[in-house]
């Protein structure tokens, strides 16, 4: 039996996390982020994730991606910054000389929106771990090519947030998916002990826990099931990490931001409501007079 710390779930903790601006401060002062990820099948998960650390108030988001999705993710994501790259059997080619070279421009990574699920990308992801020094998201194709060598968490040189759904959460622990809904808490916090971790695990009431501490979400409702709506989360993750939220605040505040907005999308657009709605939606809360 384990013991539950379970913080208050309320809404005051979260919009307590929130920074105030100063009025004298440029876009440096609020974070470089890289974000990578995309192929040519999936071009639409990194610009919603682009999309979305904009509007979550990073100073410069990079996209990292191959070039062959150039054209569409340039037309559609105009105040990103690129880091286009070569591209081998579909899916991105990142050597450790041009990692390195994200690595000094970058405070804050997330590794993985449809990026696709690839044996060759776990090299990468491994040297990220470890030789990258700030916080790092992985999510979606991400976490399943972490699958593939999980212990590799175990050398990284920062925190990571991972933000599986049940079923990449299957994935990452070899758990079926009914007994992962079924042990919601537990599972996610074991996890996040044993690979020294935020775990964020998605769902209805997402549970948020550094391994010891655990936060439910309570914000968000089952119009957010539809294509694309982690996508935007990971973009809100990074953002935060970069303008220097800690992980496990990052984590919290930005499940709390992303369900919020889908409450507002769903005002508008019911059940309808789609992931670039929740992006309009997500600059709601980072105002100065809250
Ligand atoms: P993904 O499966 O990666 O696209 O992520 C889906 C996102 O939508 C996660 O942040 C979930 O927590 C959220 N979501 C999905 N279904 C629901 C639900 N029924 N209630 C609240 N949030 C949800
Ligand atoms: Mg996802």
């Amino acid at each position: 039996e384990q013991s539950v710390k379970i913080f208050t779930s309320d809404k005051e903790y979260p919009i307590s996390l929130i920074k105030k601006r100063r009025l004298d401060t440029n876009k440096g002062d609020y974070g470089k982020v890289a974000i990578i990820g995309g192929n040519y099948k999936m071009s639409g998960a990194i610009i919603l994730a682009l999309k979305s650390a904009l509007r979550s108030g990073a100073g410069l988001v990079c996209g990292v991606f191959p070039k062959t999705i150039l054209d569409r993710v340039g037309a559609l994501v105009p105040e990103a910054v690129y880091f286009p790259c070569e591209e081998k059997h579909e899916h991105i080619f990142l050597d450790d000389y041009c990692l390195n070279i994200l690595f000094q421009k970058s405070n804050a990574i997330a590794f993985g929106v449809g990026i696709g699920n690839f044996d060759e990308l776990l090299h990468p992801l491994q040297y990220i771990l470890e030789h990258y020094e700030g916080p790092l998201v992985i999510d979606a194709d991400g976490l399943n090519v972490l699958s593939r060598n999980k212990t590799i968490l175990k050398s990284a040189k920062s925190k990571v947030i991972l933000t599986p759904h049940p079923g990449e959460m299957s994935r990452l622990t070899g758990y079926d998916i009914d007994y992962i809904n079924k042990n919601r808490i537990n599972v996610a916090k074991s996890f996040a002990k044993e690979y020294n971790s935020i775990v964020l695990l998605k769902g209805s009431s997402t549970v948020v826990t550094d391994g010891e501490f655990i936060y439910i979400n309570r914000t968000g409702n089952p119009g957010m099931a539809t294509a694309g709506s982690g996508d935007v989360l990971t973009g809100v993750l990074v953002s935060l990490l970069g303008q220097g939220y800690s992980p496990f605040e990052a984590a919290i505040l930005g499940s709390f931001i992303h369900g919020i907005s889908g409450d507002r999308a769903y005002q508008k657009h019911g059940y309808g409501l789609t992931a670039m709605d929740l992006v309009d939606n997500l600059g709601f809360l980072f105002k100065k007079d809250i």
